[in-house]
């Protein structure tokens, strides 16, 4: 056998494609000359279509420049192999890439050239290949963008400003951002990945950066760690810094926690300062449900409180705990000490006063001051003894005396008691109020309890003031006049109105009988505008030719302060004649004595003259003089009417009449009921005069037929 034909046999038997080609001399490509089975396999070919066929076809003609690209170099530089990789084509068309160890030998033809070559399908090794590299290509790619995921999610966590951590379930540190180390452990350095929560907190504990913590580290070691083992943290913690965190754990799905601390200290803040504004108004609320109820000099309950609950206590009249009383207490000597003494001993009376009284009542009697000197006791009791013992101690400790620096006065007080079942439940302070008035009456300091008979006074009271309201709705109040006349010349000067009641079955009523309870009734206001109006009208509807009576009228502290009174005193002062406004000396008294001082101002502005009533009759006197500074004083009567029997009457009566002057102030005298008063007045220097012997009150058709300018045929006879 030759060897041509061992070798062909031999290639038989591999399973590798064999091929053998053939060069001719001048040719670039050779021509198959022998194939083996696996050749013709892998090409899906046979024999007769390769053999003789030039290998080039052999291959895809598309990339047949990079086949030639590998062998080409071989060839030139001689060599005796070369390794190529292409891709080939089968006869169907497929393509597949094959690997080709080719050897090139000399044949016996000069220029010839065989060359055998060994193909390999490795389509689909290259294809893993090339998914293994993609696959690479991908991962690396995909890496990145976790990596950038990644440090983003870090930078992110990195701009909170608390402190954040994630720990796994084993509370081993997964990571924490930029703030942690500085907040929780008070450096820049933060925990390596994987340290055990422990020790984080064990070096928490110490690092002085926890408010709550210094002093005490152990014990914030232990409950921190119990309450973060304890399913999580939620929790506020002041900062030594005093900044406020919010840390709050999240369980997520794998087991890590989350825990994130964020600032709240302005929340907080708002949140205290809320808390304090609240608990402000609350105060301020209790306060002023305090005040509403309470009064403030003495600290006792005031009127409406004890209004309140005497609804409250007839309302359940049902209860029958017991009979109810009322005591009414008034201080006898309370204006006299103020007056002589001035407020601030007042304050001083009515508050040991107070005192007193709260020592006399029961922890459930209700005391209250109802106003000015005035007190009150509502008082639930069962034997009438133990009311009257009650009613006697408080006489007894107003009866004490009082000391105020270095003086000791008695102030003395009276009481009035109604109780049931004598007296209703809605009669009870009215009817304190009636016994009250009879214990005045009758010598005060002590105790009076209102009887069924004096029902027969309230009833006349009750009876007296309907008549008044429709008396006034009936307009029957008119004034009359009472002349006053110079004590030089004798010649008429002036008019007192005075207001009188032209009552329809009773005939013409005095003040004394009706005014106080028109003044209860908070009508007299009312009283003194209409004689203003009904007087100046009179007055002006004649004419008294060289006598120019002037017009006086008598001002309560009502009107002077009712909004009422600019009106009259722009009237008063366009009259042609003069008009007073007589006032009470006692105003001076009155708590807004400022407001009173600027209202007389106001008055003589407008051009009325200010007259001060009833001078020397009691408290205020020469203060009040040089404080109200009227135009004119009157010389209450009861100082005038004994300067004829006595001395020293006439010496005082003189003397105010110099203070008067002094002060320039001119002086009428009232109640001149004889001749010799008219003589001595005038000696004394007074400027009018004014009394029943000149002339009482009388009605204005009188004043006209005594003064009015003679009719012409009068001054005929
Ligand atoms: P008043 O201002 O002191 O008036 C003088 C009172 O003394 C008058 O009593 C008068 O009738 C009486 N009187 C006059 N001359 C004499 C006399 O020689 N001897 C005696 N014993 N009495 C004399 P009236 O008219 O009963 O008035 C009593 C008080 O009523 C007045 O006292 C005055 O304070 C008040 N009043 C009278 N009219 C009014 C008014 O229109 N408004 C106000 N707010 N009060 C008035
Ligand atoms: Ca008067
Ligand atoms: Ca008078």
């Amino acid at each position: 056998m030759k060897l041509d034909d061992i070798i062909s046999n031999f290639a038989r038997l591999s399973l590798d494609a064999i091929s053998i080609g053939y060069c001719p001399p001048g040719e670039t490509w050779a021509r198959h000359v022998w194939s083996n089975a696996a050749f013709r396999d892998l090409f899906g070919a046979s024999d007769i279509d390769i053999v003789g066929r030039r290998v080039e076809l052999m291959f895809d003609p598309d990339t047949l420049d990079e086949l030639v690209a590998q062998v080409r170099p071989a060839i030139q530089n001689g060599d005796d192999s070369v390794q190529v990789e292409a891709w080939a084509r089968r006869l169907d068309g497929r393509r597949f890439r094959v690997n080709a160890n080719i050897i090139f030998f000399p044949s016996d033809e000069e220029g010839g050239r065989f060359s055998a070559a060994v193909y390999r399908d490795v389509t689909a090794l290259r294809e893993q290949d090339r998914a293994a590299q993609q696959a690479l290509v991908e991962r690396e790619a995909l890496a990145g963008e976790v990596l950038a995921l990644q440090n983003r999610l870090m930078s992110a966590i990195n701009t909170l400003p608390g402190p954040l951590a994630i720990w796994d379930k084993d509370f081993r540190l997964v990571v924490c951002n930029s703030a942690f180390a500085p907040r929780i452990l008070g450096q820049s350095v933060p925990p390596s990945v994987g340290t055990l929560v422990d020790d984080v907190i064990r070096q928490a504990s110490t690092s002085g950066m926890f408010a709550d913590a210094i002093g005490r580290e152990a014990d914030w070691l232990e409950e921190s760690l119990a309450d973060l083992r304890d399913g999580g943290i939620n929790n506020r913690t002041r900062y030594t810094d005093g900044r406020i965190f919010q840390a709050e754990s999240t369980q997520s799905e794998n087991g890590d926690m989350l825990i994130l601390s964020t600032d709240v200290t302005e929340f907080v803040e708002q949140e205290e300062m809320l808390k304090v504004y609240a608990a402000e108004l609350e105060k301020i609320n209790g306060e002023m449900e305090y005040k509403a109820f309470h009064d403030d000099l003495t600290g006792l309950k005031n009127r409406r409180y004890l209004t309140e609950r005497l609804a409250e206590t007839m309302a359940d009249r049902a209860e029958g705990r017991g009979e109810l009383a009322i005591l009414q207490i008034d201080l006898d000597r309370f204006k006299q000490i103020n007056d002589t003494l001035g407020h601030a001993a007042g304050d001083h009376v009515l508050k040991e006063v107070a005192d007193r009284l709260a020592r006399c009542v029961g922890p459930e009697d209700v005391l209250a001051r109802a106003g000015g000197d005035e007190f009150v006791v509502l008082v639930r009791f069962t034997e009438i003894e133990d009311l009257r013992a009650l009613a006697d101690r408080i006489v007894a400790a107003l009866a004490e005396p009082v000391h105020y620096r270095d003086a000791e006065f008695r102030a003395g007080g009276s009481v009035g008691v109604a109780h049931t079942p004598v007296s209703d439940l809605d009669t009870l302070l009215t009817g304190a109020d009636v016994a009250l008035y009879r214990a005045k009456d009758t010598g005060r300091g002590r105790a009076v309890y209102f009887e069924t008979r004096d029902l027969d006074y309230m009833r006349e009271h009750k009876a007296l003031a309907d008549d008044i309201l429709r008396g006034l709705d009936a307009d029957e109040f008119e004034p009359w006049f009472q002349p006053q006349i110079d004590a030089v010349t004798g010649r008429l000067v002036g008019l007192e109105a005075l207001v009188r009641w032209n009552h329809p079955t009773r005939g013409v009523l005095p003040p004394g009988v009706f005014l106080e309870t028109a003044d209860e009734l908070g009508r007299l206001a009312e009283i003194d505008n209409r004689m203003f109006r009904k007087a100046m009208e009179l007055r002006r509807s004649h004419d008294f030719g060289d006598e120019m009576p002037g017009l006086s009228f008598n001002i309560s502290t009502y009107s002077l302060m009712s909004d009422d009174l600019s009106g009259l005193a722009r009237e008063a002062g366009r009259a042609p004649f003069e008009v007073a406004f007589e006032l009470l000396e006692t105003i001076y008294l009155e708590e807004n004595a400022d407001a009173i001082l600027l209202r007389l101002d106001a008055l003589r502005d407008a051009g009325v003259t200010v007259e001060m009533d009833d001078f020397g009759s009691g408290r205020a006197s020469v203060v009040a003089l040089q404080q109200l500074a009227p135009d004119r004083m009157k010389i209450d009567r009861r100082l005038v009417a004994p300067i004829v029997a006595s001395e020293q009457s006439c010496a005082l009566v003189r003397s105010i009449v110099d203070i008067g002057h002094a002060l320039g102030i001119k002086v009428t005298a009232e109640g001149v009921e004889t001749e010799q008063h008219v003589e001595v007045l005038r000696e004394i220097g007074c400027d009018r005069l004014q009394g029943y012997h000149i002339s009482k009150p009388i009605s204005f058709d009188d004043v006209i037929a005594r003064y009015g300018r003679p009719t012409a045929q009068a001054a005929a006879t």
